[in-house]
C-alpha cells in the first residue's frame, strides 16, 4: 500500500451511489434524479484502489455522498463501501464519511449507521411546513415536511445531531424570524443557507431580480441580530465562513471549486469529474460533459493531466485573475464559484454573477458592518 503523497490535492471526494431522488424539490438542479441505477461494486473497488493510494490524496479526505437522495440506497451497501475504503486506506490516514439527505427514509437502521464514528448527516430542511412544503414536495405533490422531520427527530433521539441546510427562495426573506424559532424549537444548532441557484435543469429562480439583494440583505441582518442575541444556541455556517475570511483574508488555494482535483466527483458510473460538484453530468457546447476520464478504465495518472491540460482548467484561472483584477471584495471572496459563472454566463472566465452579489458581496457587507456595530457597541460599554 502507497504512503501519502508529499503533495497531496484532493480534499474532497464527491460519490454519487445513485442519481435517483425520492422527491421534486421545485429548485432541483440535477439531471437524471428518475434514474434509480446504483453505482457498482466494481466502480467502488476502481474509486478506493485508485484514488486513495494515489498521489492526489492526503491525511485526510471528506468523502460525501451525494449528487442525488442518498438514503435510497440502503446502509448495507454503505457499510460494504466503507469497508472498501477503508481497505485501501493509507495507513495512519483519516476518512471521514458525510450524507446530505432530505431526511425522508430516516429509521432506525439509519440511525444505527450514524452513531458510528466518522460518519455525518446534515439534513435539507427549509424551516417551518408551510415554507418547506411550498417547494419540497413528492412527485406527486404531497408536502415533505413532516417526515424530514420526523428524520431529523429519531437522528437527535439517537444523540446523533444532523446540521441542517435550509434552501432561501424569495419566499424566504421576510422570514428570519420565523426561520430562527424553527430551528430554536427544533433543537438545530448548525445552520446552514444556500440561496435557490441559476443552476443546471433549474434555468429561473426566484432569487433574481432587483428588489432580491436588498431583501436577502435585510433577512440575513436579522437572522445574525438574533443569533448574536443568543449565541450558544446556534451556529451559522455563513457567519463562521464569513467572520474567518474577514478576519485573515483568503489564501491561494482557498477557493476549492476553482482549483483542479481539490473536489473530485465520480459518477454512479465511474465517470469523473472535478471543479464545482454541480457541473456532474451536465453537457455544454464548449466543455461538453466535464468529465475527464472513466475510474473503471483510466488511470489516475491520465485523468489528472487531462485536467491539468484543459480548456476549463485554463479558462477557470482567467476567471480567478479577472475576479482579482477587478472586484474590490477578491480578498474575502478568491474568485466565486466556476458551476455559477458557467450557469448564469457562459463563460467560466466571467467575474460577477448573482449568486456571488448575495453570497459573497451582500454577506460580506452584512458580517462587516455586524461587526462593526458590536465593536462600536463594546466600545461605548463602561
Ligand atoms: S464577489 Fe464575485 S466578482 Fe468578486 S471576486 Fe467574488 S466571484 Fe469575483
Amino acid at each position: 500500500m502507497a504512503a501519502f503523497s508529499a503533495s497531496p490535492l484532493t480534499d474532497m471526494l464527491i460519490m454519487q451511489p445513485t442519481a435517483f431522488c425520492n422527491v421534486d424539490c421545485g429548485y432541483c438542479y440535477l439531471p437524471n434524479r428518475t434514474d434509480k441505477r446504483r453505482m457498482s461494486r466494481e466502480v467502488l473497488e476502481a474509486v478506493f484502489s485508485k484514488l486513495l493510494p494515489s498521489r492526489l490524496i492526503g491525511e485526510r479526505l471528506a468523502v460525501v455522498w451525494h449528487a442525488g437522495e442518498p438514503l435510497v440506497v440502503p446502509p448495507g451497501w454503505y457499510e460494504d463501501a466503507i469497508a472498501l475504503a477503508e481497505a485501501h486506506r493509507p495507513p495512519g490516514g483519516l476518512i471521514e464519511h458525510a450524507f446530505q439527505s432530505n431526511g425522508m427514509l430516516v429509521d432506525g437502521g439509519w440511525v444505527e449507521f450514524f452513531k458510528r464514528a466518522g460518519r455525518r448527516i446534515s439534513l435539507s430542511i427549509d424551516g417551518p411546513a408551510w415554507l418547506h412544503d411550498r417547494h419540497r414536495r413528492t412527485r406527486a405533490g404531497q408536502g415533505t415536511h413532516a417526515r424530514a422531520v420526523q428524520g431529523l427527530r429519531l437522528l437527535q433521539a439517537a444523540g446523533v445531531a444532523p446540521a441542517v441546510i435550509t434552501v432561501l427562495t424569495r419566499d424566504s426573506l421576510g422570514c428570519a424570524d420565523a426561520l430562527f424559532d424553527f430551528y430554536a424549537e427544533h433543537g438545530i444548532s448548525d445552520v446552514a443557507f444556500n440561496v435557490e441557484e441559476l443552476e443546471g435543469t433549474h434555468m429561473t429562480s426566484s432569487m433574481a431580480g432587483a428588489s432580491v439583494e436588498e431583501a436577502y440583505r435585510g433577512f440575513m441582518r436579522r437572522f445574525i441580530a438574533r443569533m448574536r442575541a443568543a449565541p450558544e444556541a446556534m451556529t451559522l455556517r455563513e457567519w463562521r465562513d464569513a467572520t474567518a475570511v474577514l478576519r485573515f483574508g483568503v489564501a491561494d488555494g482557498f477557493n476549492q471549486e476553482a482549483e483542479p482535483l481539490r473536489i473530485v466527483s465520480v459518477a454512479r458510473d465511474g465517470a469523473v469529474s472535478t471543479f464545482s460538484p454541480e457541473l456532474l453530468g451536465f453537457r455544454d457546447e464548449r466543455y461538453d460533459d466535464f468529465v475527464f476520464g472513466n475510474i473503471l478504465v483510466d488511470p489516475v495518472e491520465t485523468i489528472i493531466a487531462r485536467v491539468l491540460s484543459s480548456r476549463l482548467r485554463r479558462e477557470i484561472r482567467s476567471g480567478l485573475e479577472n475576479c482579482r483584477r477587478t472586484c474590490g471584495w477578491f480578498a474575502w471572496c478568491g474568485g466565486g464559484s466556476p458551476s455559477n459563472k458557467i450557469f448564469e454566463t457562459g463563460d467560466p472566465s466571467a467575474t460577477e454573477t448573482a449568486y456571488c452579489r448575495l453570497t459573497r458581496q451582500a454577506l460580506l457587507d452584512v458580517v462587516l458592518s455586524t461587526l462593526e456595530e458590536e465593536r462600536a457597541f463594546t466600545a461605548t460599554r463602561p
